[in-house]
C-alpha cells in the first residue's frame, strides 16, 4: 500500500517569492550594520542556486541561469551583486561612453546603488563621493540646497531621487550649480506616458502609493515634461535610450529594459 505523503507537500513557491522571504528575514534577524558587511557574502551564497550561464551581469560580470524576476514582473535582479536592469546600463554607460575604469573624473553620486557603488568604490582613477539624505553615505546632501562649491564635479549621477523631492527645480539647479562647465550629469526618474502629474495636497503615504506608485513619491513624471523641465534648470538634454545600442541577444542576455532612457545632461 503506498502512503499518501501529500500532507508533507510543501507550497511551491517561485523564485521572486524565495527571494522576497529570504530578504524579510534576513532583514528582521541581521542588524542592518552587519547586513551592509555580509550582504555581498550572503549574495554568493544564494547566487548558488542560479548556475548557470544564459544570463549576465555587467556591474559585477558573473554569470547565471536567470536573473531573480522581482514581484513587480518588469525587473530582474541580479543573484550575486542585486543589480536591477537600470544599473546593469548605467555601468555599460560608464564603461563604454565615459571610459570610467581610465579617466579622470570627480563623482557625485545620489542615492547610489549598492552594486554601482562596489564597483566604482574599486577605482582608483576617480574621486568618487557618495551622498544620500540619510546617514551611510560620504555626504548627507540636502540635493535642494548642495552644501559644496559651485563647479566642483565633472560627473554627477542621479538615478530615481526627483520622484521624492516636492521642489524639484531647485534641486535640478542645484545639480547643474556644482556640476563643472563641459561636466556631465545623468539623470533618471521613473517615467510615465503624456504630463507630468503632481499634487502636493496628497501627503499620506497611503494616498501616495495610490496615485504616484510608491508611498513616498511626490509626483509621477510624464515624458513629455521631464526634459522640459531639466533645461529650465540650465541643462543641454539628451534622452539616450542606451539600450537599443545593443543587439536583442545582449538584451536579453544581460538583462536591459530597451525603453529605458538615460537623460545624459550638460553644462555648456
Ligand atoms: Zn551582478
Amino acid at each position: 500500500m503506498v502512503k499518501d505523503l501529500s500532507y508533507f507537500h510543501l507550497p511551491k513557491i517561485n523564485s521572486s517569492t524565495l527571494y522576497s522571504i529570504l530578504k524579510r528575514f534576513i532583514k528582521v534577524f541581521i542588524p542592518k550594520e552587519l547586513l551592509r558587511q555580509t550582504e555581498p557574502f550572503l549574495r554568493n551564497i544564494y547566487s548558488i542556486f542560479y548556475f548557470g550561464n544564459k544570463v549576465e551581469c555587467a556591474v559585477c560580470g558573473n554569470h547565471h541561469s536567470k536573473f531573480i524576476v522581482l514581484k513587480n514582473g518588469v525587473d530582474t535582479l541580479c543573484a550575486n551583486c542585486g543589480s536591477l536592469p537600470r544599473n546593469r546600463l548605467l555601468w555599460m554607460y560608464l564603461s563604454n561612453e565615459l571610459n570610467i575604469k581610465t579617466t579622470h573624473y570627480s563623482l557625485l553620486h545620489f542615492s547610489p546603488a549598492k552594486s554601482i557603488k562596489r564597483k566604482l568604490k574599486e577605482l582608483k582613477n576617480i574621486e568618487y563621493t557618495t551622498t544620500d539624505y540619510e546617514k551611510g553615505e560620504d555626504k548627507q546632501f540636502d540635493i535642494t540646497s548642495i552644501n559644496d562649491d559651485d563647479n566642483r564635479y565633472d560627473l554627477i549621477i542621479c538615478y530615481h531621487v526627483f520622484e521624492h523631492i516636492v521642489e524639484d527645480a531647485k534641486a535640478m539647479k542645484e545639480l547643474f550649480r556644482v556640476l563643472k562647465s563641459g561636466g556631465k550629469a545623468l539623470l533618471q526618474v521613473p517615467l510615465k506616458e503624456g504630463d507630468t502629474y503632481e499634487d502636493f495636497s496628497i501627503t499620506s503615504p497611503t494616498e501616495r502609493l495610490k496615485h504616484f506608485g510608491q508611498d513616498d513619491h511626490v509626483r509621477i513624471y510624464g515624458n513629455n515634461n521631464f526634459e522640459e523641465r531639466l533645461k529650465n534648470a540650465g541643462f543641454m538634454v539628451k534622452a539616450v535610450p542606451y539600450a537599443t545600442n545593443f543587439s536583442d541577444e545582449t538584451i536579453v542576455r544581460n538583462g536591459l529594459n530597451k525603453q529605458e532612457l538615460i537623460f545624459v545632461c550638460t553644462k555648456k
